[in-house]
């Protein structure tokens, strides 16, 4: 190894030992959490039927497949919930599962331009898909163009993921983290709303979907609401 390569990966190492030390109880009770949920950006995971069963899917669809999918008059209900709360989105991005799987995605994607012509000019409405298999490339292009799709380019139906299935409860090095800290997820993702309610990302709601707790809001939370109990 070179000794550039040699101060990289001391570098990274110390740089994951100041991370843990930061998500400690006592220094994330003096200092804050270190993440905020978004008020800007939410996920819908509006299916979580899949074509694939990737190793580490952080939806659960390999462990736990599923084909419950949102109604459109849940997504309905979230634009009300919107407008009402005067929260003007910036993104959101429909998910899964796989969601050009969906039966009634382009009247959900109907229902959203139509909330973003009237309401939120600057929101950007993208979809996340696995770009995997004829049948979902031929509703990706009968989507609008102003649709946004990511991850078109993505070519592999098996791409790495990292370690999904492990609690980090279950590890002795997380045995003392505070856990309200969430993760970046929770600010570059967004909040999530699943067919379950709202949490502070989609995956927590995935999660809640396997655990059958049914924590989700059932209502869109206020400003104020950092979803603290749901970390
Ligand atoms: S394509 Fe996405 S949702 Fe489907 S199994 Fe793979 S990771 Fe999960």
């Amino acid at each position: 190894m070179s000794s550039y390569g040699f101060l990289d990966k001391m570098l990274s190492k110390f740089k994951h030992v100041l991370r843990l030390m930061r998500i400690q109880k006592p220094i994330s009770k003096l200092l804050g959490p270190v993440f905020c949920r978004s008020r800007e950006s939410i996920e819908i995971d509006i299916t979580y039927d899949c074509n694939l069963y990737c190793v580490n899917c952080n939806r659960s669809c390999r462990q736990a497949p599923d084909a419950t999918h949102m109604t459109v008059s849940q997504i309905e209900k979230f634009i009300q919930e919107s407008i009402q709360n005067e929260i003007l989105w910036k993104k959101i991005r429909l998910t899964g599962g796989e969601p050009t799987l969906h039966p009634n995605l382009l009247e959900i994607i109907d229902r959203l331009t139509e909330y973003k012509r009237k309401h939120s000019r600057e929101l950007k409405i993208q979809i996340i898909t696995n770009n995997w298999g004829q049948k979902i490339k031929a509703v990706l292009q009968a989507l609008p163009q102003e649709i946004e799709i990511p991850n078109r380019s993505k070519d592999s139906p098996l791409p790495h993921f990292y370690d999904f299935n492990m609690a980090p409860r279950d590890s002795f090095l997380f045995s003392f983290s505070d856990y309200m800290n969430g993760c970046q997820n929770i600010e570059i993702c967004g909040m999530g709303l699943t067919p379950y309610g709202y949490y502070p990302c989609a995956i927590s709601g995935a999660i809640d979907r396997v655990l059958g707790l049914d924590l989700g809001r059932k209502a869109l939370p206020s400003r104020s609401d950092d979803m603290k109990d749901l970390l």
